[in-house]
């Protein structure tokens, strides 16, 4: 195979036979990695009522425990771990509606987080929490308290959706939420549960519209599961919800990828982390160990499919960056044929030393 110039406009040793014409592109994803995260499961604290699909003790391991007991259980856990010489950790309260908790339980939380932040055991706070429970004198407050990043439960942007689910809000709340989690100087994070009763791939193709035009710094992926227990469950048992298959969620949640990248936005997770109770109790959906995975390498495919398009001719080869080559043909290899079909079996793709890609045209 000859594709490949180390770079654009670089001569390279086995480079493209002159006049032979390519693509070079980069992939989309915005660089950047996050620390280490120090997770604070607040289980249901601040919740108005218990959402349709939510299982949060099963999915988080951790039972509803009165507020004290989690903030002492926190200061003990990144004292022990500073000792250890682990961390620092950026402290993330999860679980519960962070900004809902009655007062004075945010500013305490926060200022312990911040006595640990000068002890030099937390660099930044962030918290998940509902659109409807972002009062903009309240954010300003946390903000000035030391909180950085408030990540809202949008789910979706679609109010048939949010209401047949019962969420509890609308989209318009997202969209306010996300306008005052802004103005307080906050970063936002927004997360996304596609395949909600009534929801469609076309729908969430808006939502992810919607969601990089708001500039999220980062978004999660969590697809509707049918967990024991919770009111979605009854409703599935009972004929009146289906949840997506998993053909439908891979292929959605890949095209949401790259209108998520292109905004700026790290997807920082795609999927439930495994959790030995909480997977024992689903009941249906979507479930793959390697979902987030198989969703990125199934979007860097089609985003070489539209590289090949542009091509306006066949493929010679394929010269990828290096970090791609545990990805590129998906889990078990299941992306091989699309990419035959492209032109680019496994003989003619090779994992090299650099950053962009380059699409050999074949000679005609
Ligand atoms: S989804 Fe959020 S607001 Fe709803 S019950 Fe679960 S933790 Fe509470």
């Amino acid at each position: 195979m000859q594709v490949t110039p180390q770079g654009r406009g670089q001569a390279a040793g086995n480079g493209p036979k002159a006049g032979r014409a390519g693509r070079f592109f980069r992939h989309p994803e915005p660089g950047g990695t996050a620390g280490p995260v120090w997770p604070v499961f607040l289980t249901f604290k601040g919740c108005p009522g218990r959402c349709l699909f939510c299982a949060q003790p099963l999915q988080t391991g951790r039972p509803p425990r009165p507020l004290s007991r989690t903030l002492d259980a926190m200061s003990a856990g990144l004292e022990a771990a500073g000792r250890a010489g682990r961390g620092p950790y950026e402290l993330a309260f999860y679980g519960g509606v962070f900004t809902g908790l009655p007062e004075p339980w945010p500013e305490r939380f926060l200022a312990e987080a911040i006595r640990l932040r000068e002890r030099g055991l937390v660099t930044r706070v962030r918290c998940s929490t509902r659109p409807d429970a972002c009062d903009p004198a309240r954010l300003a407050r946390l903000a000035a308290a030391g909180l950085s990043l408030v990540e809202l439960g949008a789910q979706t942007f679609d109010d048939g959706v949010l209401a047949a689910s019962g969420r509890g809000h609308d989209a318009a709340a997202t969209r306010r939420a996300a306008r005052a989690v802004r103005a307080a100087g906050l970063s936002l994070g927004l997360q996304l549960l596609p395949g909600l009763p009534g929801h469609t791939p076309a729908a969430f193709a808006r939502d992810a519209a919607e969601t990089a035009a708001l500039g999220p710094e980062i978004v999660r992926l969590y697809p509707c599961l049918v967990v024991a227990g919770t009111p979605l469950a009854a409703l599935y048992r009972a004929g009146r919800y289906a949840p997506w298959d998993l053909g439908t969620t891979l292929a959605a949640l890949a095209g949401a990828l790259p209108v998520l990248w292109r905004a700026g936005a790290r997807v920082a997770r795609i999927g439930l982390a495994p959790q030995p109770d909480f997977d024992a109790a689903i009941l249906a959906g979507p479930v793959h160990p390697a979902l987030g995975a198989r969703v990125r390498a199934l979007a860097l495919c089609d985003l070489v499919a539209a590289e090949v398009r542009a091509l306006g001719g066949p493929a010679a080869g394929l010269a990828a960056p290096a970090r791609f080559a545990g990805q590129f043909f998906g889990h078990g290899r299941e992306l091989v044929p699309r990419y035959q079909a492209l032109g680019l079996g496994p003989g003619t793709v090779r994992f090299e030393d650099r950053e962009d890609f380059f699409l050999a045209a074949r000679a005609v």
